[in-house]
């Protein structure tokens, strides 16, 4: 009988034990912590890194996320962060020698009021003007992109528009997560599994080090990506985060042919809804209101959801959900995420990226790591500070990231 059995998986990254000291640590091992590893490794030279991850490597939202990637958000310092983000996912697969599967299928953002039309058309403006590629389309162009959509009158919010990114798209979170961790480790990165942040060793103050479910390791820097947990674990450093965690839900039906060829997205009726590259159609909404650790959201919003996705699709009627999850996502009052030195000496975070940080990853890793390496950040996240809490120069995205991923 073992004979018959399939040889056991080649690994793609080892399971490192832990080290005594590293000259970086990064808490959180989602995609946000491995590409901050990759970065410091294969663009720094920065080798001894351990990324500690409580649970599994990217099980958190690297695993729950819809996958879509754009780049048009409305303010220049979002722009161009996003769209260098967008440009390096165009490149990554092939630096990284592995497919994610990136399929650059567009992106329709619905407009269903004036106050929408104006938002979006403005939006479309500043995106051109950013370099981001971005059109307005009317109804019946909207229609063509994706025929499935309903455009007649006869709904509660009737299509008046939408804004349009072509090279937008999804991709498969899983292959990014295993794809930058094997070749982090193979630049000498450590990752390392079941491993919990439980404290912070301090001299004065100083990071210099991490209290872990595995015993104490010794730091010359720390960075945070953890996420959902991220005022969680800087609140054990002393450092009160501007953040506020939220539940977020997606789901997705059984399999269909392709029937769905673009994304969609409404913030007006709140659902959004691509089909995966293995056939189910993916639906998320918006966040539940209420602060919250667990990893499952309320009833009413699949509700909600649901509604206005057969609204807007009458051919979903009949399509059966098949699964639904939740992930726990860290929200800043500007909906912009935070990428950043601390008030503590050799403490940096990374978060607050609420419910688009998937779209984000490779900018994310790149500028956190210049930031951990060279102890200032890169121009793309400095305006994107823990200062500007204090300072006032907050970066609205509401607009554009709203139930938008
Ligand atoms: C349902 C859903 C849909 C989404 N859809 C999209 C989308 O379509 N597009 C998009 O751009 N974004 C989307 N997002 C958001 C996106 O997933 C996140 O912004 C992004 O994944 C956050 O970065 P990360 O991958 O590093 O996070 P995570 O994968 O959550 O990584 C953080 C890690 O830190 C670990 N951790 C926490 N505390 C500790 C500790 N004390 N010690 C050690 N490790 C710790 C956690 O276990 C976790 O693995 C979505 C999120 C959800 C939940």
């Amino acid at each position: 009988m073992a004979e018959q059995l399939p040889e056991h998986p080649e690994f793609l990254w080892e399971n490192s034990e832990p080290k005594s000291s590293y000259d970086v640590v990064i808490v959180g091992g989602g995609g946000h912590g491995l590409a901050t590893a990759y970065y410091l490794a294969a663009h720094h030279g920065i080798t001894n890194v351990a990324v500690l991850e409580r649970g599994w490597l990217a099980g958190g939202n690297m695993a729950r996320n819809t996958a879509i990637i754009r780049s048009n958000y409305l303010w220049d310092e979002s722009a161009h962060l996003y769209e260098r983000s967008l440009s390096m996912w165009e490149q990554l697969p092939e630096e990284l020698d592995y497919d994610f599967l990136f399929s650059q299928r567009g992106v329709l953002n619905l407009a269903h009021t004036l106050g929408d039309v104006r938002e979006s058309v403005r939006r479309v403006e500043a995106n051109r003007l950013n370099g981001v590629d971005a059109e307005w389309l009317t109804p019946e162009e909207v229609k063509e992109v994706c025929p499935i959509l309903n455009i007649g009158e006869d709904i509660r919010y009737p299509v008046m528009g939408a804004t349009y990114q072509p090279r937008a798209g999804i991709a498969k979170h899983d292959h990014v997560a295993w794809a930058l961790a094997r070749r982090a480790a193979e630049l000498g990165v450590d990752l390392i599994q079941n491993c919990e942040v439980t404290g912070f060793l301090k001299d004065g103050e100083r990071v210099v080090g991490v209290e872990t479910s595995r015993g104490r390791i010794h730091a010359g820097k720390v960075g945070l990506c953890a996420a959902g947990h991220s005022s969680m674990v800087a609140e054990l450093a002393g450092l009160p985060l501007p953040i506020q965690s939220h539940p977020l839900q997606a789901l997705v039906s059984e399999l269909f042919e392709p029937v769905h060829p673009t994304v969609v997205m409404s913030n007006h009726v709140h659902v959004y809804v691509s089909q995966a590259h293995k056939g189910e159609l993916v639906m998320g909404a918006g966040i539940d209101q209420y602060v919250g650790y667990g990893q499952r959201g309320a009833f009413h919003i699949i509700e909600e959801q649901m509604a206005a996705a057969v609204e807007l699709f009458p051919i979903f009627a009949r399509a059966h959900v098949l699964r639904t999850w939740g992930g726990v996502v860290d929200t800043t009052f500007d909906a912009s995420p935070i990428i950043s030195k601390t008030p503590i000496d050799q403490l940096y975070v990374n978060c607050g990226w609420g419910t688009g940080g998937f779209k984000g990853t490779p900018a994310a890793g790149y500028t956190f790591a210049h930031t951990i390496a060279h102890d200032e950040p890169h121009p793309l996240n400095a305006p994107f500070s823990l200062e500007r809490f204090e300072t006032g120069f907050l970066i609205d995205e509401h607009g554009a990231a709203a139930v938008a991923h």
